[in-house]
């Protein structure tokens, strides 16, 4: 399996549960991640569940959205990819030896000797953590952490000096300028690799965490935004079709008015849901707003979305939510657009959401695709 659910008392036991999964984890092959269900809410349950490597502890009864979500968390392969790391010392034998440390130990890991190739490196690569020497000839690791921190992109990346310098002046003004720690050269192999590892791990899943609405978990505003860039410079440059696409629910005040807030954040969270598990692991899904969703689909004509969309949209409309009040469905409306003929982000949004427009005031319910006006 990829992931296992397990409760914490089992008939063998009160702890049992965990035993388990502890005996699991000296197995490679049995090493599952694992999330813990339990009525227990005292200390001694969350510690072994601690012990036994568990990825999360959710009591009962347990929320369902909660459950999936950390389910996703722990299974999602994005989270797992190689560490990237940027290894920035004027030793050109010892950032080799740094950054083969760090291959070995399964990271993606590149070297650069020169202060002034920082920038160019982090474009290429998006490294995730950089591991600086303090001093090097022409700049030293500070200065160029200092540039580092100038682009709004790198604020809160962690940079991490390693040098043999034992001042504690000198640490403290890295710590002040932003480092994230001070690593004492020489450094062992085991120590490098733990303390990468460590700070890699908690950047990547702060940075997932900040991109993701809270609510539905897929990409907020800004950060489909910026993928999208990303995507239509892609597109143009291998000219490949990408079809955007606008969701917009339908009559959604009503449901607020009628059912109540918390109603109408499920219904925001079922599109969701059915959006992650309908599309292609290659589509992007964000939140655009309240009630609105959008959908970039590379490799996609607009005849080929509007039939996806037709079909999330049929699925979406035969969903029943249950309240007090009785059940009651919803329905969306969309609007297509593509590049080409659409060359920028800005005019393929605009087109979506014109073409949204029209598919609400023909009736919603519907899907339309734009089409110039001459
Ligand atoms: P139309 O079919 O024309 O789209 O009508 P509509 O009622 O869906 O559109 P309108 O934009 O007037 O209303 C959207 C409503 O969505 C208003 C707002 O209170 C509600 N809303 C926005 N964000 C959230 C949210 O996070 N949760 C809930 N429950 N409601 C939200
Ligand atoms: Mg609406
Ligand atoms: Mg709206």
């Amino acid at each position: 399996p990829a992931a296992v659910i397990i409760d914490v008392m089992l008939p063998e036991g009160p702890l049992a549960g965990l035993e388990l999964m502890r005996q699991a984890h000296f197995h490679e092959n049995a090493a599952v991640p694992h999330v813990v269900i339990s009525s227990r809410n005292d200390w001694q349950a969350r510690l072994a569940a601690v012990r036994s490597g568990a990825a999360a502890y959710l009591v009962k009864p347990v929320d369902i959205a909660a459950l999936d979500e950390h389910l996703q968390r722990c299974t999602n392969p994005d989270l797992k990819a190689p560490y990237r790391v940027l290894v920035v010392d004027d030793d050109a034998p010892l950032a080799g030896y740094y950054a083969e440390t760090l291959t070995a130990a399964g990271m993606d890991a590149k070297a650069i000797t020169e202060p002034a190739l920082l920038l160019d490196a982090m474009a290429q690569l998006q490294q995730e953590i950089v591991l600086m020497d303090l001093h090097m000839p022409g700049c030293s690791g500070i200065e160029a952490m200092r540039v580092l921190r100038q682009d709004p992109q790198f604020t809160s990346l962690p940079v991490l000096f390693v040098s043999s310098e034992t001042s504690v002046v000198q640490q403290q003004s890295a710590m002040q300028c932003g480092a994230e720690d001070f690593l004492q050269k020489p450094i062992s192999d085991a120590n490098l690799i733990m303390a990468v590892t460590v700070r890699a791990e908690r950047f990547r899943s702060l940075t997932t965490l900040i991109r993701q609405d809270s609510l539905t978990g897929l990409l907020n505003h800004v950060s489909f935004k910026l993928r999208l860039e990303v995507e239509v410079d892609r597109c143009r440059r291998s000219h490949e079709t990408m079809s955007l696409a606008m969701i917009d629910i339908d009559h959604f005040k009503k449901v607020n008015d009628t059912y109540g807030h918390p109603q109408g954040d499920r219904v925001i969270k079922g599109l969701a849901q059915l959006l992650q598990k309908r599309l292609r692991k290659s589509d992007i899904i964000g939140r655009y707003g309240g009630e609105e969703f959008v959908v970039a689909m590379p490799n996609t004509p607009p005849p080929l979305a509007t039939m996806i969309l037709n079909e999330l949209l049929e699925r979406f409309g035969s969903l029943l939510f249950e309240t007090t009040q009785g059940e009651f469905a919803c329905t969306f409306s969309g609007g297509v657009a593509a590049i080409p003929p659409l060359e920028s982000t800005a005019s393929l949004t605009r087109a979506a959401d014109i073409a949204l427009y029209n598919a609400k005031h023909s009736g919603r319910n519907r899907i339309e695709t734009y089409v110039k006006a001459d």
